[in-house]
């Protein structure tokens, strides 16, 4: 089973987008790309929702069903381990193998020195070809990424172990993620994880590394752009010499996980890829969830009235909401405006303020990332939510295709 050169991975909280997202993919593809669609939902988001993994597979094909798609689309099991994956086997059949966990756990001794042995022949001046300038690698260098990664490429190979023998080898897509840590990995690191895992017989086709810079939910990059290009070219021209060098699957290629919203950094994305005719996963998560709200704040009535209560909850329970999230998400509190101001709020002064039109006089990312950690309270509201988006389904479709067409889309590939 092979990927495709171009996925998008579209995360849908409460399973109810899968037509609008996919609309919004079928119009790009109409320009002649071939984006594959990926549903994919983490452990975490079906706890808060109360979901179970066989939904996601249902919405997809039910969504593939209603359009007539006839490419390739996916379901992700999103940051598995082996203590998660089991209740997604059967449904899904892209897995993301996250060992971030793993990162800085201790190796044996002897794990290492057989790992630093095996890269003899990187020792010296590392030419990794199109990158411009030698990457010096010394014997305490490759000691020191076997302590920092060895374990985590272990565990990455008892996963996909486990789901070779529980689906059958060449039954699914296998992503291995390392994102979600604080440093971010250098290309050289990069270059010897990627010799760990093949090592370790892990046929990964997408890697989520963790790059320089933020990446916070629902919002812009922040960080130093110049700096991402930079590594990111060099990611790119080290995966390709990786899967050369050490035989991993041709189509490998950089998974950008939080990246909807990255709008700032989606042409030199968009650029590098092109430069080098290379393929790219981006995860775009919990934005659809926010067009959501904001397709209930236009229709008004009562669907106004529970955009407002979703904000207003999640203004009083901020520091819990926040809580699993903070390290991918910064609120100034003195810029989320108070309950009574929003109160007064037509349903344009809230979605302007909640959509991601970067320049909008009224567009508020403090709020923006309230609300998208504030999915749990939709949660609690059960069916009082989701009948709003049954009711008002057109609107928040459109909100949802022309959020994933128009400013993610277009930007990622130049539509
Ligand atoms: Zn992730």
């Amino acid at each position: 089973m092979k990927l495709g050169k171009y996925s998008l991975g579209i995360g849908d909280r409460f399973s109810h987008q899968g037509v609008a997202q996919l609309r919004a993919i079928v119009r790009a593809n109409q320009t002649g790309l071939d984006i594959s669609p990926v549903w994919n939902k983490s452990n975490r988001e079906h706890m808060y929702v109360h979901s179970h993994p066989a939904d996601v597979r249902v919405e997809a094909d039910a969504a593939v069903a209603t359009l007539g798609f006839s490419g390739k689309y996916f379901v992700d099991a999103d940051h598995i381990n082996l203590g998660t994956v089991a209740p997604f086997v059967e449904t899904a059949d892209f897995f993301t193998l996250d060992v971030a966990s793993f990162i800085g756990k201790e190796s044996p001794e002897s794990e290492v020195n057989a790992f630093v042995a095996s890269c003899s022949k990187y020792i010296g001046n590392l030419t990794i070809p199109g990158i411009d300038h030698t990457i010096p690698v010394t014997e305490e260098l490759l000691e020191k990424l076997a302590f920092q990664f060895l374990a985590a490429a272990r565990q990455a190979g008892e996963i996909y172990n486990y789901l070779k023998v529980a689906k059958g080898e060449g039954n699914f897509i296998t992503e291995v993620s390392m994102d979600e840590v604080e440093t971010p990995q250098t290309p050289v690191e990069l270059f010897f994880i990627l010799k760990m895992l093949a090592d370790k017989g892990v046929p990964a086709q997408t890697i989520a590394p963790k790059f320089t810079g933020r990446f916070n939910k629902g919002v812009d990059y922040t960080g130093n752009v110049d700096q991402f290009a930079i590594e990111f070219e060099e990611d790119v021209l080290v995966i390709d010499y990786a899967v050369k060098e050490f035989g991993l699957p041709e189509e490998l290629k950089l998974s950008v996980h939080s990246g909807s919203d990255k709008f700032s950094i989606y042409p030199v994305m968009a650029q590098i890829i092109r430069k080098y005719d290379k393929g790219l996963h981006v995860k775009t998560a919990g934005t659809t969830w926010l067009e959501e709200v904001i397709g209930l704040a236009l229709a008004g009535g009562e669907a106004l009235v529970a955009a407002k209560f979703i904000y207003s909850s999640a203004l009083g329970r901020k520091e819990e909401l926040c809580a699993p999230y903070a390290d991918v998400i910064d609120i100034d509190d003195s810029k989320l405006p108070s309950i009574s101001e929003v109160s007064g709020w037509t349903g344009e002064k809230f979605a302007n303020s909640l959509r991601h039109i970067p320049g909008h006089p009224d567009y508020n990312p403090n709020l923006r990332q309230l609300i998208h950690v504030g999915y749990k309270i939709a949660s609690e509201m059960g069916t009082s939510y989701t009948d709003l988006l049954k009711k008002h389904a057109d609107l928040v479709g459109q909100c949802v295709e022309e959020n994933i067409y128009d400013r993610h889309l277009k930007r990622l590939f130049n539509l």
